[in-house]
C-alpha cells in the first residue's frame, strides 16, 4: 500500500520511510472531542500556510499566530480571561509577577524620566529602580503611601510613571488610588498598580483611574504554590502597543503548562478567596484582642492605615495581613514565635493553601512585624497554633 498524505501547505508526500513517518504522520485521533478544559498548546514554531505569510509580528490578535513566544491558544486564553476579570483592554502573560513589574517600567520609561514609587512597594520593585533603572537614566523618588492628591507636589516636568500598590507589601497601607491617578494624569504621568493582593478582582483598577495593572498569578490565581506567572493588563490600545513591543524584545515566555495550571486555579479562586477572606478576618480579629499585639494591619480592620479607603474602593479582602507586637519582645523572641508555629510554614510567595508566616524588620515597626498568609486549614486550628506560639514571645 502506498502511503500518501499532504503537507500543511497542500503538497503531496508520496513515499515515506518509517523514519519520516515519525515526523510526518497520517495517523489522527477522531475529531470532535469537547473538553471543558482548555488544552495545553505547547509550541515554539507555529507553521505558516505559505512562505509569503511568514511574519514576526507580535500582536497575535491582529496577524494571527506567528511564534510561540507571543502566545499559544493556552497562553492567550489565560490572558483573555484575566483581561475580562480586570475589565481591561488587553492582558499580556509573563513568567512571574516581578517580570510583569519590570515589563511595565521598562516599556513605559525613557532615559531622563522620573518615577514615583511608594515606600511600601514590593521590595523587588524598589530594587529594580535602584539597581537597574537608575543605570538607564531613570530617577526614582519614594513617597509615603498615605500621600493622596498631594502626590502632585512631588511630580516634576519629567515624571512619567507613578507606581501604586494597595495595600502595600507587608505594611498594608491602602492608598487613595483615584486621587493619585487624578493628580498624575493632570501632569501627564501614567499610573501603574500592583493589584496582587486583590487578586485582580477585589479592586476594580481601571474604574479607579489606573492605566496599567500587574498581578502575580503566582498568588491567588495559581493558589497552590506550584507555579510562577504574572500578567500586565492595560486600559487602552496605545499602551498595549508599547507593552506588547517591549514584551517581544525582552523575550519573556510564559509556559503553556503553567498557564494551564493558572486556568484551573481561576475556576476555584472564587471559593478559595471567600474561605480565605472569612478565615483571615476571624484570625485578624482574634489577634487584635491579644495583649501581646499592638496593631493588626489588615485592610478590613480600622487599625490598618487606609482602612476607610479600603471600605470605599474594595469589594473584599484576601488573606494576607501583618501583626505588630507591642514593644518588649526582642527580635529573637519574635523569631521564636514564628518558629514555634506548627501549621504556619515559613516562606515567601503567599496565597497558597498552606498558611505562611515571615518576620520582617521595617522602619517604624522595627523587628516587631510579622506577615501572615492564611491558607485553607481550619480556622480554629490556626488560632490554636498562634495561641500556642504566642507564649514564645514572653519566654
Ligand atoms: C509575589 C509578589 C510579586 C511578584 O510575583 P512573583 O510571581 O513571585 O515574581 C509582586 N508583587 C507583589 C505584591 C507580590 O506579593
Amino acid at each position: 500500500m502506498e502511503d500518501r498524505t499532504t503537507t500543511s501547505r497542500g503538497n503531496r508526500i508520496v513515499k515515506k520511510t518509517w523514519q519520516t513517518k515519525l515526523i510526518h504522520s497520517d495517523a489522527a485521533a477522531p475529531e470532535g472531542y469537547r473538553s471543558l478544559v482548555t488544552p495545553v498548546y505547547r509550541g515554539s514554531t507555529t507553521i505558516f500556510p505559505s512562505v509569503e505569510a511568514v511574519s514576526d509580528e507580535w500582536d497575535q490578535y491582529r496577524v494571527g499566530y506567528t511564534y510561540g513566544l507571543y502566545g499559544t491558544p493556552t497562553t492567550l486564553e489565560l490572558a483573555a480571561r484575566i483581561c475580562e476579570l480586570e475589565n481591561g483592554k488587553r492582558t499580556i502573560v509573563v513568567p512571574g509577577g516581578q517580570a510583569a513589574i519590570a515589563l511595565i517600567s521598562l516599556a513605559l520609561l525613557n532615559a531622563g524620566n522620573h518615577m514615583l514609587m511608594p515606600t511600601s512597594a514590593y521590595s523587588p520593585n524598589r530594587k529594580l529602580a535602584k539597581v537597574l533603572l537608575s543605570r538607564f537614566g531613570v530617577e526614582t523618588t519614594y513617597y509615603t503611601p498615605d500621600t493622596g492628591a498631594a502626590i502632585g507636589e512631588l511630580m516634576r516636568p519629567n515624571t512619567r510613571l507613578v507606581w501604586v500598590e494597595s495595600p502595600g507589601s507587608i505594611t498594608m497601607e491602602v492608598q487613595d488610588v483615584p486621587a493619585i491617578a487624578e493628580a498624575a494624569h493632570a501632569r501627564g504621568a501614567l499610573v501603574a498598580l500592583d493589584n496582587t493582593w486583590a487578586a485582580g478582582v477585589l479592586f476594580d483598577a481601571f474604574a479607579h483611574g489606573v492605566d496599567v495593572t500587574m498581578q502575580a498569578l503566582t498568588k491567588y490565581a495559581g493558589g497552590h504554590s506550584d507555579l510562577l506567572l504574572g500578567t500586565v493588563t492595560v486600559r487602552d490600545e496605545s499602551l498595549y502597543e508599547k507593552l506588547g513591543l517591549a514584551h517581544q524584545v525582552l523575550g519573556y515566555n510564559a509556559s503553556p503548562d503553567d498557564c494551564s495550571l493558572a486556568l484551573r486555579g481561576l475556576q476555584t479562586m472564587g471559593v478559595r478567596l471567600e474561605a480565605i477572606e472569612r478565615s483571615a478576618l476571624e484570625i485578624a480579629r482574634w489577634l487584635a484582642d491579644r495583649p501581646e499585639v499592638e496593631r493588626v494591619l489588615h485592610p478590613a480592620l480600622p487599625s490598618c492605615p487606609g482602612h476607610e479607603l479600603w471600605k470605599r474602593d474594595f469589594t473584599g479582602a484576601s488573606g494576607v495581613f501583618s501583626i505588630v507586637f507591642k514593644p518588649g519582645p526582642t527580635q529573637r523572641q519574635v523569631f521564636a514565635f514564628v518558629d514555634a508555629l506548627e501549621l504556619f510554614e515559613v516562606g515567601y510567595s503567599w496565597a497558597g493553601v498552606t498558611s505562611l508566616a515571615v518576620a520582617y524588620t521595617i522602619r517604624g515597626y522595627e523587628h516587631r512585624i510579622v506577615r501572615l498568609s492564611i491558607g485553607l486549614e481550619s480556622t480554629a486550628d490556626l488560632i490554636a497554633d498562634l495561641d500556642r506560639a504566642l507564649r514564645s514571645l514572653s519566654s
